[in-house]
């Protein structure tokens, strides 16, 4: 497997590279990692697990590489065991040697396993832009063939970016959101508001899922759930409809910022995504944000719901999220929400409430794994 980007990092390379290793040796137990040149060579993988590799944050390429002895007639069995997808015609093949010691050089490998490879298979050789492309290294000890590269996700290894604290609903975006940051190298710790007076056993199935299918990308997550139901009573019996969405979401920030601290997370991470909802426009963005000090992200921010929806489908998150589920109470949604909510209006509205309770709430706190029980 090949990272491109962790390439960029000059000095801090050994750093990136050190962290994928763990991430891939701590979310794969039973494999071994090596390094090769650009990139490792990752063995043991069943399947499942090479779907869910490559979905892993850091690995822009990768392909199903074969093990075998370093006989000729060993590698050229390999070498017909090479998927020929729909459409490809030409191939060339490219070997190289770690062990110099070895009886062919590269160009005389070439040279062999391409006359066979045509010959058996009928496929041109193109050495410029071949459709596909054999790999054949020579190591010490074993061969390694390998040919359709594989695009990964890219981008950087969880854990090289510090922690953010994800804001969870039980929607279709903000687990894509926390995707996304975990994309960039964070270590997302997921918070959610629950529509209950205390939080009881009965976590919701649905968020506790959800959390199982974010951490097959980061091993072990941490959700924090906060009893949300008395606020929320009283967002109803004090706050005109129109507002009660925007004044809940700053009782949600409030709250998540200062756990955030408590937790060291720099920043606070949502799925908003701009227009959606009524609650995303940026008038009430900027009531909603502007209710805390601490960075705030939105990765979704620019995105379409059907370029969310198609990465919820990949990584696995949409099928738990279009389950239904009683987040808020049907009495909070306001048929005319405001849309261009005014900060001293909403602040006006928020000084008739009892916030007294609020620096008291206290999460219950779970980690989660991909193997947690529900
Ligand atoms: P999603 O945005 O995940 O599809 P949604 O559409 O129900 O869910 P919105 O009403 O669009 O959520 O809220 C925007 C963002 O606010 C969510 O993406 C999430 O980050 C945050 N949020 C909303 N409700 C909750 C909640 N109950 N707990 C934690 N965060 C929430
Ligand atoms: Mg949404």
């Amino acid at each position: 497997m090949h990272f491109d980007e962790i390439f960029l990092k000059g000095k801090n390379q050994g750093i990136f590279v050190k962290k994928l290793a763990e991430n891939i040796r701590r979310l794969f137990l039973n494999t071994t990692v090596k390094r090769i040149e650009g990139g490792f060579f990752v063995g043991n993988l069943d399947e499942s697990q090479i779907e869910r590799f490559a979905g892993m944050p850091g690995i822009a390429k990768f392909a199903e590489a074969m093990v075998c002895k370093r006989n000729l007639a060993d590698i050229q069995k390999c070498l017909l065991m090479q998927n020929i997808l729909p459409g490809q015609k030409t191939f060339r093949i490219t070997a190289s040697r770690s062990d110099k010691q070895y009886e062919l050089t590269s160009d005389k490998l070439n040279c062999e396993l391409g006359k066979y490879f045509f010959e058996k298979r009928g496929l041109n050789v193109d050495l410029k832009n071949p459709d596909i492309n054999c790999h054949v290294d020579i190591g010490r000890t074993h061969a390694v063939v390998y040919g359709n590269l594989r695009d990964g996700v890219g981008g950087l290894p969880v854990g090289t970016a510090g922690r953010v604290m994800c804001l969870l609903s039980g929607g279709i975006d903000s687990p894509v959101a926390a995707y996304q940051m975990m994309k960039r190298g964070a270590d997302a710790t997921l918070i959610h508001f629950q529509n209950q007076t205390r939080v009881t056993d009965e976590v919701s199935e649905k968020i506790i899922d959800l959390a199982k299918k974010l951490a097959q990308f980061q091993l072990v997550i941490h959700l924090l759930i906060v009893p949300f139901g008395d606020l929320q009573r009283q967002i109803i019996m004090k706050v005109p409809a129109d507002l009660r969405m925007i004044i809940s979401r700053r009782m949600m920030f409030k709250i998540s910022e200062r756990i955030a601290r408590e937790e060291k997370c720099q920043a606070l991470v949502t799925g908003d995504s701009l227009g959606q909802v009524a609650s995303q426009t940026l008038e009430n963005l900027t009531a909603v944000y502007g209710s805390v000090n601490i960075l705030k992200l939105a990765p979704l921010i620019g995105s379409n719901k059907t370029e969310i929806t198609k990465i919820a489908e990949r990584i696995g998150t949409l099928p738990i999220s279009i389950r239904p589920y009683e987040d808020c109470c049907s009495l909070f949604v306001a048929r005319h929400p405001q849309t261009k909510a005014r900060v001293s209006d909403v602040e006006k509205c928020e000084n008739g409430l009892d916030l007294s309770g609020l620096d008291k709430l206290m999460p219950i706190s779970y980690n989660i794994s991909m193997s947690s029980p529900c």
